[in-house]
């Protein structure tokens, strides 16, 4: 596969309330976001030209910067509309929204008082993260690190320096030539994948983690409400990695991810079943519906 470089595309940014072209987006290098992490972002997908769950996803931004200490300095709505924009300007209506805020260069050292708050959007094509693997499901190796005790980061924040075990996690998964890692949290309890919640079929039931130091998916709540639609029970509980060799299914949920069955972890072996091809198919046709569709669907 080529990499096309993120920073030589053609198409515009959202930066600070404007459009600029796509190669004109550089920061400098002595920006507090890149010395200090001092960033949050989203992941975002549209289809048929609809932001999908947009304005949790920028209620969320908001938080996550909060959580950080800053305040981005657009409103909800603003940021909404800077993403229709940029979607809008791509050409595209299948694609990938990532808007990104972040601490300026005014001030370098852990202090950052001084710095000012600047937010950007990107839009690109981005066909679903496992590709054609996603069907026969992916393979997901132990990580090596973590997800931390909630008084050792802010785990309620989609903050950018939560990723570095997360890319060195998934590092390590495809070094062993899996697709991606399962985290475990500080306890041992099982968490999530490093860039989606997971789902356990048992008994007829989904069994999924408590959110309790990890992100509370978007589409996790989506495919719970989705269970719930199909009548299929839904237990937020401890699970320990030992249980999991009693799951007849095993999917993960996230924005990027979509519903992704998961073939094997470690050692165990699963076979992508019913549940799990229910729930992705419901998802598929839950995120083409416009906006307002979307809530009726999921109204109780
Ligand atoms: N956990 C992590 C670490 C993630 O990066 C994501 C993707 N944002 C998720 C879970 C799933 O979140 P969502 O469904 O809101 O995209």
């Amino acid at each position: 596969m080529t990499l096309v470089p993120f920073d030589d595309r053609d198409g515009s940014i959202w930066w600070d309330g404007r459009l600029i072209p796509w190669r004109d987006a550089k920061l400098h290098v002595l920006s507090h976001g890149l010395h200090y992490a001092s960033a949050v972002f989203e992941g975002e997908r549209a289809y048929s030209g609809n932001i999908f769950k947009l304005r949790e996803h920028t209620d969320r931004l908001i938080e996550s910067g909060r959580i950080l200490g800053f305040e981005i300095p657009y409103s909800a709505d603003q940021i909404d509309e800077a993403c229709r924009l940029v979607l809008a300007e791509s050409g595209l209506t299948d694609a990938y929204i990532r808007p990104l805020a972040w601490r300026g260069a005014e001030q370098l050292s852990v202090s950052a008082q001084q710095t000012t708050i600047h937010l950007m959007v990107a839009v690109w094509a981005w066909p679903n993260l496992f590709g054609a693997d996603r069907m026969k499901g992916v393979r997901l190796g132990m990580a090596p690190w973590k997800r931390p005790h909630p008084e050792t980061a802010p785990i309620r924040s989609k903050a950018a320096g939560l990723y570095m075990i997360g890319t060195m996690s998934k590092h390590a998964a495809e070094a062993a030539g899996f697709n991606d890692a399962l985290m475990l949290d500080w306890r041992g309890q099982v968490s999530e994948a490093t860039g989606a919640n997971i789902f356990f079929v048992m008994d007829g039931a989904l069994h999924t983690p408590i959110p309790d130091c990890f992100l509370d998916g978007i589409t996790r709540r989506t495919v719970i409400a989705l269970a719930h639609k199909r009548q299929i029970p839904v237990i937020e509980r401890v699970i320990m990695p030992d249980e999991m060799a009693g799951a007849a299914e095993v999917f993960l949920a996230g924005s990027a991810a979509e519903v992704t069955p998961v073939r094997q972890i470690g050692t165990l072996e699963f076979a992508p079943g019913p549940i799990t091809e229910t729930l992705l198919r419901d998802y598929e046709a839950l995120v083409r519906l416009s906006p307002d569709e979307v809530r009726t669907r999921l109204a109780a």
